[in-house]
């Protein structure tokens, strides 16, 4: 059953086929709207598209088709991410660019291929998916810290810019969050001992990707149209 009376719209979530884009596909979902999913193996759920976030014409290509077999996008979600851990002077220029490339240029072609459309009907909710390290710094995470900071600033920007055409933007900030992704780093030594963040945790338990869900559904929602330029932490009360 939909949580929310809102009228469906269709919604574009990237890194969709994983952890918090999943969930957050399957939220929106529920909510009753129509979900296409861009990630870089989608998986066989229908109005799935294979899409690297960082090539603009495969973008463009995939939002075609959601335009032909969905109709306008009304609602997009950045979830696409990598991470990345090195000590900041064994940095590539191309371990830098990788991770820039997909977490901030991404965000930048998501959001610039489907704006004009929002601001046309004059409503739209962009919800950019950030991260907690961006409240504090990480060590050997510089790149990644930085590239996620860079969204943070892009969300206000942008809601500054298109407040008036009915087109809200906000980002959420998820910390410590039990996702393939940050299994993988924990199995890489990244994260030390997990039962030791979680008594540091106010809430003394990690996230789940449906904690992060709820609240990008509700700054999806007819009801949050006041809204925007805000950076929704959401993290077990470790970052206020
Ligand atoms: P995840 O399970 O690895 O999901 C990320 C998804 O993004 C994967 O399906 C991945 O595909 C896809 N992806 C990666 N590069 C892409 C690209 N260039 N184009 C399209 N899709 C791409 O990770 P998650 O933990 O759910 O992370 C979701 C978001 O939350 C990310 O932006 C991450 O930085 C952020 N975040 C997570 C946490 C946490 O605690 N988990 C904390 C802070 C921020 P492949 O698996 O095929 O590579």
């Amino acid at each position: 059953m939909s949580a929310r009376n809102d009228a469906p719209r269709v919604a574009v979530v990237t890194g969709g086929a994983s952890g918090i884009g999943k969930a957050i596909a399957e939220r929106l979902a529920a909510d009753g709207h129509q979900i296409a999913v861009f990630d870089l193996n989608p998986g066989e759920a229908p109005h799935s598209y294979a899409v690297d976030v960082t090539d603009r014409a495969a973008i463009d290509a995939a939002l075609q088709r959601v335009h032909d077999e969905l109709g306008q996008v009304g609602i997009l979600v950045n979830a696409a991410g990598l991470d990345g851990f090195k000590p900041f002077l064994k940095i590539s220029f191309e371990d830098w660019q990788k991770v820039v490339n997909v977490n901030l240029h991404g965000v930048f072609h998501m959001i610039q291929a489907v704006l004009p459309e929002m601001v046309d009907a004059g409503w739209g909710r962009i919800v950019n998916i950030s991260s907690s390290s961006t409240h504090s710094g990480t060590p050997y995470m510089s790149h990644y810290v930085s590239a996620k900071s860079g969204v943070n600033g892009l969300t206000k920007s942008l809601a500054l810019e298109f407040g008036p055409s009915g087109v809200t933007v906000n980002a959420v900030p998820p910390g410590f969050i039990d996702t393939p992704m940050l299994r993988k780093a924990e199995e890489r030594g990244m994260l030390g001992d997990i039962n030791k963040t979680i008594e540091a945790t106010p809430v003394r338990r990690m996230g789940k990707p449906e904690d992060i869900a709820a609240a990008v559904a509700f700054l999806a929602s007819e009801e949050a149209s006041y809204i925007t330029g805000q950076i929704l932490g959401v993290n077990g009360g470790r970052n206020t």
